[in-house]
């Protein structure tokens, strides 16, 4: 008798951004990275930490790893790949894309990639930029990843926010043509609520909200009919990291409920079935979206036409 399961369902991907927590964007004004030497480091005890609860949940995931922390930390690297994980690149040094420029962002994506690649043995071909940070003013990174052998992105939130973010792009994981080749969006996670789109499930947005809260968007977001894409840093489940001196605002966005992280990541697991990006991808029919303009019933609101434009001129 031959006996057939089918294919196991998912209901999104769950990812990680492997970096300390002296690297992030919101200690930019602080902590220059010349100085990064000089803190301690946690991050291989605190990527532990995700690993052990992937490995509990029977989890695999997407890591997108920091160069800078490949370079220092090879074997933690090797541990993510042992582990059944899918090694993606986040950068060497955490800048924001639309601050480095198209030079910029080549030199350091090469940096990290090379690097990566040199550890695990195999081509590196997923990306997240440090804080989501391509936008409409660096549209040109999506041509330079494609023509770095990059295959999926995963940087744009479609949502207003004061460092990033392309307000009306879609919200589905869709195709971008670039001169150089198509290039695979899996878009950070929303809840649409009307003409509203409300960031959802990763860093900030999972330690803010209560469970219960966080559970309900998240299931909404399935029936809305899209892949959830959970992110989560290893600082987030490292409490007793070291204070750094910064605004009310950036403390707030870092340090607010670290301890809630852990529990609700497995509370997260063990509801949801997540899995790598590319394992989600490949379960998904990626409509190739010529323009940011969604294909809505209502008006696009004026700032989605003005995002459409960009989108369509940087990728044209
Ligand atoms: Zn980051």
């Amino acid at each position: 008798m031959t006996v057939t399961s089918d294919p196991p369902t998912y209901d999104g991907a769950f990812t990680v951004d492997v970096e300390d927590y002296f690297h992030v964007s919101a200690f930019v004004s602080s902590v220059r990275p010349c100085d990064w030497g000089r803190f301690p480091c946690r991050v291989e005890a605190s990527t532990h930490k995700l690993l052990d609860l992937a490995a509990a949940n029977d989890t695999r995931g997407t890591f997108f790893v920091l160069g800078w922390v490949a370079e220092h930390y090879p074997q933690l690297v090797t541990e993510i790949q042992q582990a059944g994980h899918e090694v993606g690149c986040h950068s060497h040094a955490h800048q924001l894309v639309y601050e480095l420029g198209a030079d910029g962002f080549r030199q350091d994506l090469v940096r990290a990639r090379d690097t990566l690649e040199s550890i695990i043995g195999q081509p590196v071909t997923l990306y997240r930029a440090p804080s989501f940070s391509i936008t409409s003013k660096s549209l040109w990174a999506l041509q330079v990843l494609r023509e770095e052998g990059f295959q999926v992105d995963s940087s744009i939130y479609p949502i207003r926010h004061d460092r990033y973010g392309i307000p009306g792009a879609p919200v589905m994981p869709h195709l971008i043509e670039t001169p150089a080749g198509e290039l695979a969006e899996f878009p950070g996670m929303v809840f649409e609520a009307g003409r509203t789109a409300v960031p959802v499930g990763g860093g900030g947005y999972l330690r803010l909200l209560p469970w219960m809260v966080t559970e309900r968007l998240l299931g909404s977001v399935r029936k809305q009919g899209r892949p959830l894409n959970v992110y989560v840093h290893p600082w987030e489940v490292d409490p007793d990291q070291p204070r750094i001196a910064c605004s009310f605002k950036s403390r707030f966005r870092h340090y607010q409920n670290l301890r809630s992280t852990m529990p609700k990541l497995q509370k997260m697991l063990k509801r949801f079935r997540l899995t790598t990006m590319s394992e989600v991808l490949t379960t998904l029919e990626l409509p190739r979206i010529p323009s940011v303009i969604r294909s809505s019933p209502e008006a696009p609101r004026s700032t989605d036409t003005t995002a459409a434009a960009e989108v369509r001129e940087a990728v044209s």
